[in-house]
C-alpha cells in the first residue's frame, strides 16, 4: 500500500516475461495487459459528529474469462487505483493456478479504519456496497476480506446487498461469519494450504517434516497458524517474529504458548526461554523452511544470499523482490510462490461460495481434505511446468495461470 508506487508496472513486467517464455499469442497478451472493468466511486458518509465526509472507493475486475471475479476489499489510507489493479491481476493468476472457476478482482476504500467508530465503518461499508452493487453478485463478482476488513465487514456487505434484492444472498461475499453462511475452516485456510504445499516440497527434498526446522516472519493470522500447523506436522519451529522483533530457540518454540504470550503482551518478544533476535536474523536463521508471513519486499538483494532455508513458503503476498528471486533460484532454494502458497484462503472462499449456492454445508474435515487435494494438485502442476520450461517455480506458476486464462479466452473468442 503506497510504498509500491509502481506495483501494477511490476505485475506487467512479470506478465510480459512469462508471455515471452511461453510464447503467448500476442492478441491474448494484449488482452490480459489491461483490466477489463474499473469502477471508481466518490461517496458521502455522515460521520458521528454530523459532518459529511466524502470517501473514494474502487472495484477492479481484471479478467473474467474463467468465471465470476473474486478478490478482497481493503480499507487503507494509501489505497490507490494502481494498487487495486495490480492486486486484481494477481487474483486472476492465483485463481487460475488453483484452477478455480473464477476471474480476478480487488476492491479498496481510501480510509483509515483506526480513525473511525464501528458505526462509521458500517456506514462506509454499506454505502460502498451500494455503489459497487451494480457490478457485484454471486454470478458476477464475489468480494472477501483483505487488509483491515473482516468477517463483520463481509456481514454488512451481505446484508446491504440482500436488502437491495429483498432476500438473503449469502453467496455475494465470502469470509462471512459461520452463522450467515461462512465456511468451516476458512480462518485457518491460508496457513493450512501453505502447510500442505510445504509438506510436498519437503517430500521433494526427502526431508522428514518431523526432522525439519522452521522460521516464520510475522505472527498474525497467517504466520501464527502456519507455525502451529508446522509443529503439528512434527517440525521444530526455531524462530518467529512480529513487527516488534524476533525470538529464537534452538530446542524449538511451543507455538501455542507463543501465541498466548503474544495475545497477553501484544508481541512475541521476550517469550520466556527464548533469545530475542532481530527481524533480519529470523529471515537468516539456520533452518530448513522459511515462511515469510508479514509484508512485501522482505527478502531482497541485500539479504537473499544469507537465506539458509532450503524451502521458502510465501504466506505473505510479494515478500520476495525479483532480484532476490533470482539469487534464491541460483542458490537452489526451493520457492513456493505466493500465488500458490497462500492460495488456500481463496480456495476455501470458493468452497464457501459453493456451499452458499447449494445451501448445503460441509464439515471441517471435508473442507480440509478438499483443500489438501487442491493444494497438492496445483503444487504438482507448478512443479511440472517448472521442469517443462526449465524455469523457477514463480515463473512456472505464472505460466500455468496464463495458460489457463489464455485457453478460456481462446475458447470463448473475442466478442462480438
Ligand atoms: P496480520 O495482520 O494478521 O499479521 C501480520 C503480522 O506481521 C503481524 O504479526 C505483524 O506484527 C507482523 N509484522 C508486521 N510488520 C512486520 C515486520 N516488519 N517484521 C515482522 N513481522 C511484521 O496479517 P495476515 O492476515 O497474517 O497477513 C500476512 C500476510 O499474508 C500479508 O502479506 C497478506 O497479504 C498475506 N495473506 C494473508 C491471507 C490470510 O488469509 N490471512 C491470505 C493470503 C495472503
Amino acid at each position: 500500500m503506497g510504498q509500491e508506487t509502481n506495483l501494477f508496472e511490476n505485475v506487467l513486467v512479470q506478465l510480459d516475461k512469462t508471455a515471452e517464455i511461453m510464447k503467448l499469442d500476442p492478441n491474448i497478451h494484449e488482452f490480459v495487459r489491461k483490466p477489463q472493468r474499473e469502477l471508481t466511486t466518490n461517496f458521502p458518509v455522515v460521520l458521528d459528529s454530523g459532518r459529511v465526509k466524502m470517501f473514494t472507493g474502487y472495484r477492479v475486475q481484471y479478467n473474467m474469462a474463467r468465471g465470476p471475479c473474486k478478490g478482497g476489499i481493503r480499507y487503507h489510507p494509501q489505497v490507490t487505483l494502481d494498487e487495486v489493479r495490480a492486486l486484481a491481476a494477481m487474483m486472476t493468476w492465483k485463481c487460475a493456478v488453483m484452477n478455480l472457476p473464477y476471474g480476478g478482482a480487488k476492491g479498496g476504500v481510501i480510509c483509515n479504519p483506526k480513525e473511525h467508530s464501528k458505526r462509521e465503518l458500517e456506514h462506509i461499508t454499506r454505502r460502498y456496497t451500494a455503489e459497487i452493487s451494480i457490478i457485484i453478485g454471486p454470478e458476477k463478482d464475489i468480494p472477501a476480506p483483505d487488509v483491515y476488513t473482516d468477517s463483520q465487514t463481509m456481514a454488512w456487505i451481505m446484508d446491504t446487498y440482500s436488502m437491495m434484492k429483498g432476500y438473503a444472498v449469502p453467496g455475494v461475499v465470502t469470509g462471512k461469519p459461520l452463522a450467515i453462511g461462512g465456511s468451516s475452516g476458512r480462518n485457518e485456510a491460508t496457513a493450512r494450504g501453505a502447510s500442505f504445499a510445504i509438506a510436498e516440497a519437503l517430500k521433494i527434498h526427502k526431508l522428514d517434516p518431523k526432522k525439519a526446522t522452521v522460521a516464520v516472519q510475522g505472527y498474525g493470522n497467517a504466520g501464527s497458524i502456519a507455525a502451529r500447523l508446522m509443529s503439528e506436522l512434527g517440525a521444530k519451529v526455531v524462530a518467529v517474529s512480529d513487527s516488534k522483533g524476533g525470538i529464537y530457540s534452538k530446542k524449538g518454540l511451543d507455538t501455542s504458548k507463543v501465541e498466548a504470550f503474544k495475545q497477553k503482551t501484544s508481541s512475541v518478544v521476550n517469550f520466556p526461554g527464548s533469545e530475542n533476535i532481530t527481524n533480519e536474523d529470523v529471515l537468516e536463521t539456520e533452518c530448513d523452511v522459511l515462511i515469510p508471513a508479514a509484508l512485501e519486499n522482505q527478502i531482497h538483494r541485500g539479504n537473499a544470499k544469507k537465506i539458509q532455508a532450503q524451502v521458502v513458503g510465501e504466506c505473505a503476498n510479494g515478500p520476495t523482490t525479483p532480484d532476490a528471486d533470482e539469487i534464491l533460484h541460483n542458490n537452489d532454494v526451493f520457492m513456493i510462490p505466493d500465488i500458490l502458497c497462500n492460495a488456500g484462503g481463496v480456495t476455501v472462499s470458493y468452497f464457501e461460495w459453493v456451499q452458499d449456492l447449494q445451501n448445503f454445508f460441509w464439515t471441517e474435515e471435508d473442507v480440509n481434505s478438499k483443500l489438501k487435494n487442491s493444494m497438492v494438485r496445483s503444487f504438482n502442476d507448478v512443479v511440472g511446468i517448472a521442469k517443462k520450461y526449465n524455469v523457477d517455480n514463480r515463473t512456472a506458476a505464472y505460466v500455468l495461470a496464463l495458460e489457463r486464462v489464455a485457453e478460456a479466452i481462446r475458447l470463448r473468442g473475442i466478442y462480438p
